[in-house]
This record gives structure tokens, sequence and C-alpha cells, in this order.
């Protein structure tokens, strides 16, 4: 069943109920009160007929000395009509509760008479076909003789009212719960809006649309669920931006893996099948022989640095205070001057927390690139400075340069702006995503700034270690 149906049927029942009670209780009360007052009245009329009729008697002459019974009836009859236009309805009886005068149309059994014993005095609610009456009872002391004396007033107004109340409340309430249920719809429909706008942003999300959201249309604690929801969705597809952009990245990884591999598997089976199938001469055994060669220690190299960038992803950096002047001496011991390039090394000296086997790596990396990209006699400037944000390495080279549209792509793996010339100099384009897996474990990336024919200046910046002054100290 539906919420707002369920709101409406119960705001329907606790009308209907509180309605119900409220006027049975109302119209009972009113009813209540009506009949005790004609009790009341009953009762006071009794006594003032058996005052009167014991004063009568008292004026009576006396015969026998004792009352008669056609005496007894003469004022009886006296009594009935008391001289007004509305006639009383009484009954009188002897001692022995036999009627010795009944008005016409009283008509009452002798069992609240029997009930009723000497000075007491009685009542009781009778229903006589379509009327009712409240019967009272009382004893009469007229000289010697105790008779009984019993009225009847007819009370069928106050039934009357008491279902004429209920009826009118019980069409009071069959219209306030039509004009209820009419004005809940509204109120139901209005509550639950929110949550039906809800609904339908779970129904379009679930559908694929990661971007719908729901409108807030209260301030309540709805309008709060919308908003939580909203966040929970914003997050959730951001999330699921990320798995598509990695899925994505391991496709485009899996992809440009199987086309470099393609590459030299086709030149290695080639030479191969050449050297088993032909008899060639000794050069062009050698030849092939060294292509094979070459291009199984481009695959080697490959499966190197792809190893290298799984180890870096999965494996745990050993962070510590690591010397920039101990980074530098060691790229500077590797990359040996020599006729084809000149290495000029420059840095601030300082303490920067890395895990130094992979910075190594990386501005080994950098210095390879810078090496490939240049002319033979080229200079290639090394340098180390202290920052505000942390410490820069930079390696500046004066090469081929990289064209700025190239340059966000380049850390991709497999990525090379000139294919040929990379392969030629034993590049796969995994380096530089090396580069950016190990900087990204230091919180850190690459900063490129370059040029086509100006050569290219790369780098990266790192938190600094130890207090400042120590840095000051061993400053340059
Ligand atoms: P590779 O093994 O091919 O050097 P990298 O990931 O290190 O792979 O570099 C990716 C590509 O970026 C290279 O193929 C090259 O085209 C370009 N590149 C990197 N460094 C430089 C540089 N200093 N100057 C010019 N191009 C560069």
């Amino acid at each position: 069943m539906k919420f707002s149906i369920k709101l409406v049927l119960w705001t329907m029942i606790i009308m209907a109920l509180t309605l119900g009670l409220s006027g049975f209780y109302f119209v009972n009360y009113v009813f209540e009160t009506s009949l005790e007052r004609e009790i009341n009245q009953a009762m006071d009329e009794n006594s003032i007929l058996r005052f009167a009729f014991e004063t009568a008697a008292l004026n009576v002459p006396l015969k026998y000395g004792v009352l008669q019974d056609g005496t007894v009836e003469q004022i009886a009859s006296n009594l009935e009509t008391g001289g007004q236009d509305v006639r009383r309805m009484l009954r009188l009886s002897d001692e022995e509760k036999n009627a010795l005068y009944i008005s016409d149309g009283f008509d009452a059994d002798n069992e609240l008479l029997e009930q009723t014993k000497e000075n007491q005095r009685a009542y009781r609610v009778i229903r006589s076909g379509e009327h009712f009456y409240v019967q009272t009872a009382s004893n009469v002391n007229a000289l010697d003789r105790v008779l009984y004396l019993e009225t009847l007033k007819d009370v069928s107004e106050v039934f009357y009212e008491r279902a004429m109340g209920y009826s009118v409340y019980r069409r009071m309430t069959i219209l306030m719960l039509i004009f209820g249920v009419i004005i809940m719809n509204f109120i139901a429909a209005w509550l639950t809006k929110p949550i039906r706008l809800l609904t339908k942003a779970t129904k379009e999300m679930a559908a694929g649309d990661y971007s719908y959201r729901a409108n807030k249309v209260s301030n309540d604690e709805l309008g709060q669920l919308t908003l939580d929801f909203n966040s929970m969705a914003e997050a959730l597809e951001e999330n699921i931006d990320k798995l598509e952009d990695e899925i994505q990245a391991r496709e485009d990884f899996v992809g440009a893996f199987a086309h470099e591999l393609k590459t030299p598997l086709t030149s290695i089976i080639g030479y191969a099948d050449m050297l088993r199938s032909r008899k060639l001469d000794e050069e062009k055994s050698f030849l092939s022989a060294n292509y094979i060669y070459t291009e199984g220690k481009r695959l080697e190299a490959m499966s190197l640095r792809l190893l290298d960038i799984i180890v870096t992803k999965r494996g745990e950096a050993k962070f510590q205070k690591v010397s920039t002047e101990s980074l530098f001496e060691y790229i500077r011991s590797m990359f040996i001057p020599n006729e084809a390039m000149e290495f000029v090394y420059t840095y601030d000296k300082a303490f920067v927390r890395a895990d130094s086997d992979l910075i190594i790596t990386v501005l080994i990396n950098l210095l390879d690139n810078a090496c490939k990209a240049s002319e033979p006699g080229s200079v290639i400037e090394v340098k180390g400075n202290q920052e505000e944000s942390g410490y820069r390495f930079t390696v500046r080279d004066y090469g081929i340069g990289i064209p700025i549209e190239e340059q966000d792509k380049i850390t991709q793996a497999f990525y090379m702006v000139d294919k040929s010339r990379s392969r030629s100099r034993n590049g796969a384009g995994l380096g530089l995503a090396l580069c950016a897996e190990i900087l990204s474990r230091h919180h850190s990336r690459l900063e490129i700034d370059s040029a086509p024919g100006e050569g290219s200046s790369i780098g990266f910046v790192l938190r600094k270690e130890g207090k400042e002054e120590e840095n000051e100290k061993i400053n340059h």
C-alpha cells in the first residue's frame, strides 16, 4: 500500500474514532443530565402530590374514623387535574398494594410498588410503546391509613433528543470524514513529494543516469535526506567516473603493451625463421642474430620497466631523511661527462624526505630522456633548489623539446612522441610512467616546461626534512 494512502487512512481512522467517541460522550452527557433533571422533577412532583393528598385527607370529615376508599378516589381524581389543563398520571394503592385509583393512560406494572417499602421513595425509567416515563412511588400517611402514590412523567423528549443528537453527530462525522479524505489527500501528496522525487532519482540512477539529482522541496528531515542522497550520488558518480577512467587506462595499457610486444616479436620471429630456413652468408647471419639480440634486449628492458612499475605500485616505499648532496653525487658518478654530452650540476644542500633508491630512479630516467632528446655535444643541466614549497629537482636539456599538446600524455605507459626515434634509442614509453608512479608515492608530480626546438625542463618538488636552520646552514 502506498505511503500516502496509509497516511490518509490512519488519519481518517483516528479522526473517525475521535469524532465518534467525543460525539457519543457529549450526547450521552447531555442526555444523562436532562434525564436526571426530569427524575428530580418527577420526584419533587411526587412529594408535592403526596403532601397535597395528606392535607386534603386531613380536611375530610370522618364518618367512621377511617378514610374511605371512595374518598381516596375523590382526592386522587382532584389531584390528577390539579386545576390545570394538563392531566397528571397517577395511581393510588391501598396497604395491600391494590389499586384504588388509576389515571387514564397509567400503564405500568406493580414491580416498583413491590419494591417500595414504608416511608421510602423510589423511581425507575420505563418504556411503554414509543414512550419513555419516569415512574415514581412513595407512601402516603393519611389519617390511620398507609397508602401508596405512584406517578408517571413522560420523558420521551429526552430520549428523542438523544437519538437526534446521535444522528446529527453521525452525519457530521461522515461529512467531516469525506471532507477530511479530500484535504488529507492533498496534504499527503504534498508531504510525500520529497519521497516521490527521491524514488524517481534512485530509479534514474539504477537505470544508469548517475548525474541525476533529486530536487529538494522541503526544509525538514526529508529535505535533509534529499541533500544527503544527492551528496551520496555525487560521491558515487565520482567513484564510478574514477573506476571508468581506471578501466579505460587499463585497457589502453593492455592495448599499448600488446602493440609494443608485437613489433619486436615480429622482427625476432622473422629473423629467426630466416636463420633456420636458409643458409645465409656470415655477414647476413650476424646481422640477423644482432637484430634478434637488440630486439630481445629491448623486450627485456621493457619487461624490467614494467616490473619496476608493478613493484613500485605494490611495494612499500622506505621514506627517510635523505641528503640531496648524496643524491646528486650518486647521479654525477653515473653520468660521466664525455665528448657527446656535458653535464652541469648546481644544487643547494638540504635534506628531503624520500625513498632515495626510487628518487635516484626518477633522476636517472629524466637524465636518460634528456640525453636521448639532445644532439651530441649539448649541455644538460641538473639543478636542486630550495623553495618555499619544498626542494625542487630539475633536469634541463636543449634538445628537440616536447609539443605542448603531448606534454600531458608522455607520462602514460607506452606513450612516445616520436615512436621510431624512441624505439631506436631503446625506449618503450615506460620511463616517465614509472617516474609518475614513484612521485605520486611521494605526493609529488612531474612538472614539464618545454617547447619544440628549445629543449625541455622537467622537474618535481619533494618535502624538505629537518629543521629550517639545518637546511639553511648547509645551503651554498
Ligand atoms: P622512453 O622509454 O621512450 O624514453 P619515457 O616514458 O621516458 O619513455 O618518455 C616518453 C616519451 O616522452 C619519449 O618517448 C619522448 O618522446 C618524450 N620525452 C621524454 N623526455 C623528453 C625530453 N627531455 N625531450 C623530448 N622528449 C622527451
